[in-house]
């Protein structure tokens, strides 16, 4: 009798894992804490949640992120399966309804023969012979004080974070004008414009505002990709219009002008009832992020479904502690999958989730499993977990930069051709991959 895997957390990762586990004949328990319990970001009861934005980034292959999405789409990945038949308009990136998102993947998960699921905290790791913890970077505190002992070594924290979100309906339209970046006509995007003046007087109140201060276990280490609005306007007064605020690409049609910042708002549900504050996560209390944020124009009596946060986040040195095949090396049979293990982000947790999931199905039958190769986003994703630096190791959003370089191609290449080379060779390399992974029906 094959034995059992327990998945510990039912996220991007654990349902990912879990999934590829059950269509690859393995039982599986699955245990998921919600609804009894929630982190301080989770609030739905479903599965795969997404926290904070509904976005699962850039579509194009011109990017990493969208290369890394059409590997997983090959590969038959619940989460991408699920986020393509869920996505609401956003440009060029790939969003979804997150509600409905979340309810299809629970249903799918619910009704697999091979998957039980238990609603219940797990505050030890499982004693069983194959393990996948995927419990994200929120992780329940008795859980991860259970993993620091096993591991031995230190959590790093840092600060992730959640823009707020306001109704549509409570926005000025004569001010704000609709436009996807560079795209002509009407786009996704909601833009609120503003002049060199207007920008000035916006960074100042920001940098003036209060903030939420820091618990006494936490310290203000932050990931560069996503710094709260507020640090960014301490950098500098133009810092936050190279960032979020960036104007490039948009002209105001009311003046036929680049405005000098903008602010954009992306739909967050399929009716475009709620709409997010792109890259606008902050520390700020909530009472100054309603006073600071009405004072942009065209949000003057702006109405918040949500506000903005930042989040502690639970990851692993993992090029210390884990095995290549992502077992952890003090335990063999304990795989780590999603944030915990040292990505960045949605789409980079799904794909743990699936590399882990196929790996542990292969070790129940006494196999090992292929790698996917280093030219791959995939393989690039577990090259950074191997080979970073483990003095200064961070999580990692997928990247072109983790890709190896092109053999025999000019130097000079410009980037969009560049990257374009790049994503023809992953795609073109994980046909290996993906036919010695592939589902065999019996
Ligand atoms: C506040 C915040 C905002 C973020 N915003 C974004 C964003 O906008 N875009 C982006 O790409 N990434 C974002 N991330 C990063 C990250 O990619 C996501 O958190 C992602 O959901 C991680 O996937 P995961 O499967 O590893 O964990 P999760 O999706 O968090 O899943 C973990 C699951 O495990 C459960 N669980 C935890 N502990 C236990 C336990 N002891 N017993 C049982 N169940 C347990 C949780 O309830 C949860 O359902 C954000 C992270 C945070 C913390």
């Amino acid at each position: 009798m094959k034995p059992r895997v327990v998945v510990v957390g039912a996220g991007l990762a654990g349902c990912e894992a879990a999934w590829q586990l059950a269509v690859r004949g393995v039982d599986v328990t699955l245990f998921e804490m919600k609804p009894l319990q929630f982190s301080p970001a989770h609030s739905l009861p479903e599965f795969a949640e997404l926290v904070c934005s509904n976005s699962l980034r850039g579509a194009s292959l011109n990017n990493a992120v969208g290369l890394l999405k059409e590997e997983m789409r090959r590969l038959d990945s619940l989460i991408l399966r699920t986020a393509d038949r869920t996505q609401v308009p956003a440009g060029n990136a790939l969003a979804v309804d997150r509600k409905q998102f979340a309810a299809e993947i629970t249903a799918a998960i619910e009704a697999h023969p091979r998957i039980e699921i238990r609603r219940e905290k797990v505050d030890r790791i499982p004693d069983a012979e194959f393990v996948v913890l995927a419990t994200g970077p929120l992780t329940a505190p008795a859980l991860a004080e259970d993993l620091q002992k096993l591991l031995g070594v230190e959590y790093l924290y840092f600060y992730d974070s959640i823009a707020p979100i306001v109704y549509a309906e409570s926005l000025d339209e004569h001010i704000l004008f609709r436009a996807s970046r560079w795209s002509d006509g009407e786009g996704d995007y909601l833009n609120i414009p503003f002049t060199e003046e207007q920008y000035l007087a916006f960074v100042e109140e920001v940098r003036n505002a209060e903030t939420v201060p820091f618990h006494s276990f936490e310290k203000p280490q932050y990931f560069e990709g996503c710094l709260p609005i507020e640090e960014l306007a301490r950098r500098g007064p133009w810092t936050l219009a190279f960032g979020p605020m960036k104007p490039v690409g948009l002209v105001d049609p009311r003046t036929d002008k680049r405005p000098a910042a903008v602010a954009q708002l992306r739909k967050e549900d399929r009716r475009g009832e709620i709409y997010n504050l792109v890259g606008f996560q902050t520390k700020m209390t909530w009472s100054e992020q309603k006073r600071v944020l009405r004072t942009m124009p065209g949000m003057q009596n702006a109405v918040f479904a949500r506000f903005g946060s930042m989040h502690r986040n639970t990851y692993v040195n993992a090029p210390t502690v884990l095995a290549p095949d992502l077992q952890l090396r003090a335990r063999p049979g304990l795989y780590l999958a999603g944030q915990i293990a040292g990505v960045e982000g949605y789409v980079e947790s799904a794909a743990l989730g699936f590399m882990v999931g196929v790996n542990a199905a292969f070790a129940v039958r006494g196999q090992v499993a292929p790698e996917p190769a280093s030219t791959t986003a995939h393989g690039a994703l577990r090259s950074h977990l191997r080979d970073a630096d483990p003095r200064h190791f961070q999580p990692m959003n997928v990247n072109y930069g983790l890709f190896p370089t092109l053999d025999g191609v000019r130097m000079k290449l410009k980037k969009p051709e560049k990257n374009e080379r790049l994503a023809s060779r992953a795609l073109e390399d994980l046909e290996a991959y993906r036919r010695a992974v592939a589902v065999q029906h019996e």
